[in-house]
């Protein structure tokens, strides 16, 4: 028991308290965008009939893999996640522009953590003592190291060591359509770590929830009449 709280309250406390989170800050473009793109090649004028055309020719150009009209888009996310995950998106290359934080430039301050959603009460104390310690530690080594006669940059970039991956980086990422896509199909994935594929899932959710994407989703299999589609097998 702490403050009150039993053992299994507590560990949900820092479950909830210690989530990974994106949230999409803009976009530009949708359904109209990646039509007219393709449209380019004969005219772009936008008749009621080619209007009506336009789920048709989405369907079209997702399945014969007629990909560049779909990098026309732009989908801007802020995410903050613990660093297994951050390697993950960063390893994504092609379509992708990401910035993140930098324990180089800063001491990272926040001491945000990730606490696995799905570990026992147990663990996740155990876990949570060890990533307040290794906070603790991490700081301690910054003034440490300074007091030694370091200068504070090198104090602060080499002091990140005592850090795990459990420790969450916030990063800017944005993608087109095509590249989102490329990297729904690897990481919204049943071989992906639950945490990517979550993270994945809710990306899906924004960008369906801005209801701009509907035609381009429905023509690359993401959705049907039964919703967003389960993880790639
Ligand atoms: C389940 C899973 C397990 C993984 N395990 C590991 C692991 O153990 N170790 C590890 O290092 N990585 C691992 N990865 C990462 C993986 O190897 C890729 O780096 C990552 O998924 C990005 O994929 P990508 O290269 O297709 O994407 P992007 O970098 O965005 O590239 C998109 C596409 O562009 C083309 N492309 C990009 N660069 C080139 C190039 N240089 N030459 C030719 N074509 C190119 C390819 O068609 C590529 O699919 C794993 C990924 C997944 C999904």
């Amino acid at each position: 028991m702490s403050e009150g709280f039993t053992f299994e309250e507590m560990a949900q406390i820092h479950k909830d308290n210690h989530q990974n989170k994106v949230e999409l800050m803009g976009t530009y473009g949708g359904d109209i965008t990646h039509a007219l793109s393709a449209w380019t090649s004969t005219t772009r004028d936008l008749t009621e009939d080619k209007l009506k055309r336009v789920p048709k020719l989405l369907k079209f150009l997702a399945e014969n893999e007629h990909e560049t009209p779909f990098e026309k888009s732009s989908l801007h996310f802020l995410m903050t996640t613990d660093i297994a995950t951050h390697i993950h998106i960063i390893k994504h290359r092609i379509g992708v522009s990401v910035n993140g934080e930098s324990a180089r430039y800063k001491e990272l301050r926040d001491d945000k953590f990730y606490v696995p959603q799905d570990w026992p009460e147990d663990e996740v104390l155990l876990y949570v003592q060890h990533m307040e310690q290794s906070l603790r530690l991490y700081h301690a080594a910054v003034e440490r190291l300074i007091a030694k006669g370091f200068e504070r940059n090198r104090a602060k970039e080499s002091a990140r060591f005592y850090l795990p991956y459990g420790n969450q980086l916030q990063a800017d990422v944005m993608f087109n359509w095509r590249s989102f896509y490329h990297f729904l199909t690897l990481r919204y994935s049943t071989h992906a770590q639950a945490e990517i594929r979550n993270l994945a899932r809710t990306m899906l959710e924004l960008v369906d929830q801005t209801g701009k994407f509907e035609l381009t989703l429905q023509a690359f299999g993401l959705k049907d009449e039964n919703g967003l589609c389960a993880p790639f097998k």
